[in-house]
């Protein structure tokens, strides 16, 4: 399984000299199966060079998935640039799974962000073909690939994936607030992952001034991935406040502490 990082920023997209390494895009993710299958989680403002590597890539691939963590603006709003959207031979498969998952209607989400008001093309005018997969199940098999949901604590609510194939398992969390203690159950649903893709858009410092913004600090994503056992930890959603130089200092401190740690960049590729 590759993993490609197309925008690794929380909440609004940022630019500017400060901003080189990390990346200013928000949270997008290329998921390539051993199979070749590619699906994607989220379409933040990464999604628009996503789709045009899909097209340099020669992409032609009959169905996509695309999996929704949740639909706050940083994880929708690429989504009208995404070129494989206006290609009319394209299906695209807009998956929101969950037991509890609360949407009145999936695809009024994204017909909304693209009434006359908001963009100058609606989402009928795109091209592709969009099924709108409102699945209430956490566990469903999707193209022989095993694919797990775990409800987060967030506001609005938003979902956590676990993707399993060919013996490889992909955990992501972004948008979790865990509280005063890492939640066990999502300690859990991580257990033994190959990468956990954790949030951490605060310092331990900063969490203190943001209870109830839906976000988990470094401390927390390392605890998580020391207490799942897991194989390599790439923490993302990183606040639009933390430049290139911040960033990196964070990064070599959690490096001390869990060695197989990294923090995501846009453009960065896991191979599992
Ligand atoms: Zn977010
Ligand atoms: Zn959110």
């Amino acid at each position: 399984m590759k993993i490609k990082f197309y925008g690794t920023r929380g909440s609004i997209p940022v630019c500017g000299p400060d901003y080189l390494e990390f990346g200013g895009n928000t949270t997008s993710i290329k998921i390539t199966r051993d199979n070749g299958r590619i699906s994607i989680i989220d379409a933040g403002t990464g999604i628009r060079n996503l789709g045009r590597d899909l097209i340099k890539d020669g992409f032609d691939q009959d169905i996509l998935f695309i999996g929704f963590t949740h639909f706050h603006w940083d994880h929708i709003q690429g989504f009208p640039f995404f070129l494989p959207a206006y290609n009319p031979n394209m299906v695209i498969n807009i998956l929101a799974m969950g037991k509890d998952r609360d949407i009145k209607n999936l695809a009024d989400i994204f017909e909304g962000q693209m009434k006359a008001e908001y963009f100058p093309v609606p989402l009928e005018g795109m091209g592709a073909k969009f099924n709108f997969l409102q699945i209430k199940q956490n566990e469903l098999m999707i193209n022989d690939a095993s694919v797990r949901v775990i409800k987060q604590n967030h506001p609005g609510g938003s979902f956590g994936y676990r993707l399993e194939d060919n013996e490889k398992s992909l955990v992501v969390c972004t948008d979790i607030e865990h509280g005063n203690s890492v939640r066990p159950d999502i300690v859990e649903f991580c257990k033994n992952a190959d990468l956990l893709v954790h949030d951490a858009q605060y310092t331990r410092e900063e969490l203190q001034t943001h209870r109830g913004w839906g976000h988990s600090s470094y401390e927390q994503a390392i605890e998580v991935a020391e207490r799942a056992g897991v194989k390599k930890l790439a923490i993302t959603h990183h606040d639009p406040e933390h430049n290139d130089v911040f960033l990196a200092k964070i990064e070599r401190d959690c490096q001390k502490r869990y060695p197989n740690c990294v923090l995501a960049r846009d453009g960065m590729e896991i191979i599992l």
